[in-house]
């Protein structure tokens, strides 16, 4: 028996324990790093306090990455660990929606964690995955070590560069180099957030089927109109509305003693 059939289906948090399951058992292939674990954990805090779903500020933000990315020339997915375990077949989906390209892109990088990750990503049917062809890498200058790398064919000459799960450095580093970067980041306050061009403050696991959608139903629209869509977004505001958002659920909640009441109301147990 596995651990995560364990998982008793009426947990109050089955759902959030199975996601830790996958990345434990990716963690334990390979493909995970031990920072992702760490990460992950963040991640959840934050989703606790975001309510654990997608806001209309999210979405705002994700239609004006859908129209980014139908808009760029040369569009390409970075892909670290936690987000092949977390979404290898969305991504797979995402890229054809948007014709983008797939890079394998890794803040601890070793040949072990790249060969597992393009193993999970080629099962997800994603055709090409770039990023570990030692021949085709090129260095970021404003980056040190192993996180230099890029792919000449891929993040390199992108104009745009979705970086679901990426940390502040890199995110910089691909601002100075000119790049369009869109993040999806659930801390609206990391440096990944505050330096992205577009910040998606959500789950990976929620948003992305829905940049999916949103992808297909823009594909038919006019140019003019994505690029309304673009110059209409500001991510200052869209930040800190989310920041705003966490505050204002937070004062409810404390004023109320709403979630409090409710966890108890179940437990009639606990006086
Ligand atoms: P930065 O370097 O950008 O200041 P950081 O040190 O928090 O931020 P990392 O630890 O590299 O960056 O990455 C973790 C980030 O990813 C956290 O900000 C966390 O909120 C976010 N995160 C983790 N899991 C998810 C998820 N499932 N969906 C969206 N965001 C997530």
């Amino acid at each position: 028996m596995t651990e995560e059939t364990k998982i008793p289906p009426k947990h109050p948090r089955a759902e959030s324990l199975r996601i830790r399951e996958k990345l434990i058992k990716h963690f334990k292939s390979g493909v995970v790093a031990q920072a992702g674990l760490i990460a992950h954990g963040r991640g959840e805090a934050f989703d606790y306090l975001l309510g654990e779903k997608t806001t209309e500020n999210a979405r705002r933000a994700f239609k004006a990455v859908a129209a980014t990315m139908l808009l760029a020339k040369k569009p390409v997915i970075s892909v670290n660990g936690n987000v092949a375990a977390l979404a290898a077949e969305d991504i797979n989906k995402l890229a054809d929606v948007f014709n983008a390209k797939v890079e394998v892109n890794l803040f601890y990088r070793s040949r072990e964690r790249e060969i597992a990750i393009k193993k999970v990503l080629d099962e997800a049917g994603v055709k090409e995955v770039l990023g570990i062809d030692e021949k085709m890498s090129a260095q970021v200058s404003e980056l040190h070590s192993e996180r230099r790398r890029v792919d000449k064919r891929g993040i390199l000459v992108a104009d745009v560069v979705f970086v679901p799960l990426e940390d502040g450095d890199r995110t910089e580093a691909l601002r100075k180099m000119g790049k369009t970067v869109i993040a999806i980041d659930l801390n609206p306050l990391s440096r990944t957030a505050q330096l992205a061009s577009i910040t998606i403050v959500d789950n990976i696991i929620r948003v992305i089927p829905d940049l999916i959608k949103e992808g297909r139903k823009l594909k038919t629209e006019k140019l003019k109109k994505l690029q309304k869509i673009v110059s209409d977004f500001d991510n200052r505001k869209n930040l800190s509305n989310a920041i705003k958002l966490i505050n204002k659920r937070l004062l409810e909640l404390s004023e109320k003693g709403v979630y409090i009441t409710q966890v108890l109301q179940k437990r009639r147990d606990i006086r």
